[in-house]
């Protein structure tokens, strides 16, 4: 096994997800921050798939993982999975053993185990499980005998005992850590199985990858001691350690699909129109923040200012309720994102948005609208609404009323409605000419213009509050804006001869 890097060289970090579940934007975030950190020192980011729990990975949870690491847009430089090292894992595993640091455990209770916690008739410390003595004083003799002989083991760690060892590493995150040797289980290598737990998987691979920084959750800060002993036994030097803050929800319980449900996928921000970098930028305020304290930030600006210095101790909050799943960070940085993509980038994001909400929506009639709505929104999804006019043959049905002007009538809508028909038949269509025409329409009505275009903009927009009128009317064309005024024009009308004004 080679030597781990010295520290002089470039960085190698990992992420390392286990395929038991869908992209969680926890694990998200362990990425981003592993990938900021490798980008920020040049160094190499590994993709690395923990898939040796056969009971447990799934291939759609491979393919999710996979689909949010895709839409996140980040990439990595090496990938590998651990089902395709098991040999080198249990090659490892009998090298310790053959050092004399691991134990077969035949205790049926205890074959195939992994994680050993609860009392069941071993040795204990104040009912803690920490080894069998049975079966760590077993002789090599009988051990190999009862191997031989076929009966199932668990192969354990021999973690020193009595010696008054302390177990030490200094994590950037959270400090000097310390445990001693005698409070640590003797945990499993392998299993009766033959395949080999997390604990050794991970640091067999960790070693022989030359991963030189170890970036994930802080649940793992305990597994850590166990793993500074599996180096010891393969004689390498650990790696250095950084734990990151867990994501909680707003009682400060861990973010769980069980208990918060969507909001903790990460395919629930891509659907909802989050953009990849808005998200990005979310995700790394949760637990870290710059030392000018910036918040809306780039890609290349989140890579420039990323130290594992400004990662906080403290759970970071993510704020979401059953009425507003989204945290109100998470959104006001969508919308910053989205005013800052350049329009044609913005254009094409919002392409499949209006493809699926069945808009026959054409990249030149998307190019056209997307400036206009920009301002409008502050997630992708919110263009169906906004921009549902410039798409549908026939406007939703709206209410009558909207047409008529501040202090006027249904009289005066009808008269400006039928001044517009008249003038937008000769003028062209551009922005320009339709600003001309319609103020030229107003003075000459003797109105002013916002109580001129208020009838205009309902009429073709089906609604008050809608994006700039002459622009829009543009985009719109002649024969619809035409076809939408008649028919205000039929609806005032009725709504004059219903009510007649005094
Ligand atoms: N597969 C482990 C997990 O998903 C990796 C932990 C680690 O980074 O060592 O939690």
């Amino acid at each position: 096994m080679p030597a781990p890097t010295p520290s002089v060289s470039l960085p190698r970090v990992r992420f390392a997800p286990s395929p038991t579940g869908f992209l969680h934007v926890g694990s998200a975030r362990t990425f981003i921050f592993n990938w900021l950190y490798a980008r920020h020192h040049h160094g190499t980011m590994v993709l690395r798939l923990d898939d040796t729990d056969v009971e447990r990975n799934t291939d759609a949870s491979v393919q999710s993982i996979f689909e949010g690491l895709r839409w996140l847009g980040l990439d990595w430089d090496e990938e590998y999975k651990q089902s395709e090292r098991l040999a080198l894992h249990r090659q490892q595993a009998e090298a310790i053993f053959a050092k004399g640091l691991a134990y077969r455990d035949f205790t049926p209770a205890h074959v195939g185990d992994d994680n050993q916690t609860g009392a069941q008739g071993a040795a204990s410390r104040e009912g803690a499980w920490l080894f069998n003595p049975g079966m760590r004083d077993l002789s090599r003799d009988e051990s190999d005998r009862r191997a031989g002989a076929g009966e199932p083991f668990a192969l354990r760690y021999r973690v020193p005992r009595g010696q008054g060892r302390t177990l030490q590493f200094d994590d950037a995150v959270y400090g000097l850590q310390t445990k001693a040797a005698d409070e640590v289980e003797d945990f499993a290598l392998l299993r009766s199985d033959g395949l080999p737990t997390y604990h050794l998987a991970s640091c067999v691979d960790d070693a022989d990858l030359r991963i030189s920084r170890i970036i994930r959750g802080q649940d793992h800060l305990t597994n850590t001691f166990k793993h500074l002993l599996i180096f010891e036994g393969l004689g390498v030097r650990p790696p250095e350690f950084a734990h990151l803050p867990l994501l909680v929800a707003p009682d400060g319980a861990k973010l769980s699909k069980r208990k918060h449900g969507p909001v903790v996928s990460v395919t629930t921000y891509r659907d909802a129109g989050f953009l990849p970098r808005a998200f990005i930028n979310f995700l790394c305020l949760l637990g870290w923040s710059p030392k000018n304290d910036r918040e809306f930030m780039a890609l290349d600006e989140l890579i420039e200012l990323f130290s594992l210095e400004g990662v906080n101790r403290a759970n970071a909050v993510v704020n979401f309720s059953p009425d507003d799943p989204f945290d109100a960070k998470a959104v006001w940085l969508n919308a910053e994102h989205i005013r800052a993509l350049p329009v044609d980038e913005l254009a094409r994001q919002l392409e499949p948005v209006f493809e699926r909400a069945g808009f026959s929506a054409t990249p030149e009639k998307v190019a056209a609208v997307t400036p206009l709505i920009r301002e409008r929104i502050k997630l992708l999804r919110e263009a169906v609404s906004a921009a549902d006019f410039f798409f549908v043959a026939e406007l939703a049905p709206y209410d009558a009323a909207e047409l008529i002007p501040q202090k006027g009538d249904a009289v005066l809508a009808a008269r400006v409605l039928e001044k517009t028909e008249q003038m937008l038949a000769s003028t062209s269509f551009d922005h320009d000419s339709l600003d001309h025409a319609l103020r030229a329409a107003a003075s000459e009505l003797g109105l002013k213009t916002g109580q001129a275009f208020q009838p205009i903009r309902v009429a073709v927009c089906g609604r008050k509050n809608a994006p700039p009128l002459f622009a829009t009317m543009a985009v719109l064309g002649r024969a619809v804006c035409l076809e939408r005024i008649r028919q205000a024009e039929a609806k005032v009308q009725s709504l004059a001869s219903a009510k007649p004004s005094a």
